[in-house]
């Protein structure tokens, strides 16, 4: 999950990191009032989740009531990666002398959380990365909460050379890291790390993502979710229990165990299909949870046929079996079904099924088979 840059500035100013005085305002009026009490100049930013706001127009500093205007209306009006812009943050303007990067975030490969800084900041952080990599510096945590104490130093020197700089920017990164452990992030990032010309240091921008397995223990992260981001369907699915990605294909899955899902959306590939979505039911489903999961997947219209794919282990055939009896009496399933039941309770599953006249397939070659040729015909 994703949050805005005026709300991870909030997390921000809690935490202790330093960050400019501002507001977030929807109309012209709530900016003047904001800009009421900053004073000019300010910087207004268009709070969307997407990168590359900047070069999109996002970002502006306005010196005077003109400006104000003017600008406001042009970031009201812009459409970032196809996302409005509701709010803009309006920020007191600061005067640069420095720009660094700083952020913590997982490195899937090493499995391991990495800290990055790099003195090249207020830049596209992967253009640095291609074109002067021997500029940012990394320290893994090695599984650990806390830098380890003995590569500290010298990283600070690599990346703030002046010694003056490596107190007040060492304690900035101590505290980030204690924000991205403590919210279970997985990136938490300030790009630019600012230091002003009077020596005063402030985020003057702040992203932070947060770990979706983690938010069960966040309920102060929870409220923080920006509806217009989220794929409502996935939220439906979240609420029922059930894990579902949307996926861009015309073979609806329903499936229980995470890695079948993924193999199932693999074995469809491999026989030309494309996977309208990943579906897990979960361990223990109920017959209920077949019936939600037919329901949101006919909700996709690119969907022209449904393959239930189902190892019985602790999940049992004959509650799935239940489960697609009932949607049958309760919703008009529009496309074709095809089922694969194997496993626990697959024999009372079957009876059932029979007489249902229901496309039934012993193994799941021959089911993903079907689905595949049933999704292209129409
Ligand atoms: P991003 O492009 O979406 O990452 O937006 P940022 O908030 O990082 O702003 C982009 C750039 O605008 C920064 O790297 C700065 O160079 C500049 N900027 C942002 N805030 C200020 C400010 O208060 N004063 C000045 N002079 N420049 C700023
Ligand atoms: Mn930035």
């Amino acid at each position: 999950m994703k949050i805005h840059e005026y709300q991870a500035i909030e997390l921000f100013r809690h935490a202790g990191i330093p960050v400019a005085g501002g507001q977030v305002a929807e109309d012209i009026d709530e900016a003047q009032d904001i800009v009421s009490t900053l004073g000019f100049p300010v910087v207004l930013k268009a709070q969307v989740l997407v990168g590359g706001r900047g070069k999109a127009g996002g970002v502006k500093l306005a010196k005077d009531k003109i400006e104000l205007e003017k600008y406001f209306s042009e970031i009201k009006a812009l459409r970032i990666k196809n996302y409005t812009v509701e709010k803009i943050l309006i920020v007191k303007a600061l005067d640069i002398e420095r720009e660094f990067y700083v952020a913590l975030t997982v490195d899937n490969v090493k499995d391991d959380v990495v800290l990055i800084a790099s003195s090249a900041g207020g830049v596209d952080i992967e253009e640095t990365a291609k074109k002067s990599p021997e500029k940012i510096h990394k320290i893994y945590m090695g599984g650990q909460k806390e830098v380890d104490p003995q590569q500290w130093p010298g990283f600070l020197r690599q990346v703030f050379p002046e010694p003056n700089l490596q107190a007040p920017a060492g304690a900035i990164l101590q505290k980030l890291v204690q924000v991205f452990y403590k919210l279970d992030c997985s990136l938490a990032e300030i790009n630019p790390l600012v230091m002003d010309k009077k020596g005063r240091w402030f985020a003057a921008d702040a992203k932070i993502n947060f770990d979706d397995n983690a938010l069960f223990r966040q309920p102060e992260i929870q409220k923080l979710i920006d509806f217009n981001y989220e794929e409502p369907d996935e939220l439906e699915a979240k609420q029922k229990g059930l894990s579902f990605v949307k996926m861009e294909g015309n073979v609806g899955c329903i499936v229980n165990g995470a890695g079948l899902a993924m193999a199932t959306m693999d074995v469809i590939k491999l026989f030309g299909g494309e996977p309208a979505n990943f579906l897990d039911v979960g361990g223990s489903s109920n017959p209920e949870k077949v019936l939600n999961a037919l329901k949101i997947i006919l909700k996709n219209k690119n969907v022209t046929s449904i393959l239930i794919n189902i190892f019985g282990g602790i999940t049992r055939c004959d509650d799935i079996a239940k489960g697609i009896l009932e949607a049958r009496q309760q919703i008009k399933i529009s496309v074709p079904l095809v089922i694969r039941l194997t496993g626990t309770n697959e024999k009372e599953a079957k009876e059932l099924l029979s007489g249902a006249n229901l496309r039934m397939f012993a193994t799941m070659r021959e089911a993903i088979q079907e689905a595949v040729a049933l999704a292209s015909k129409i």
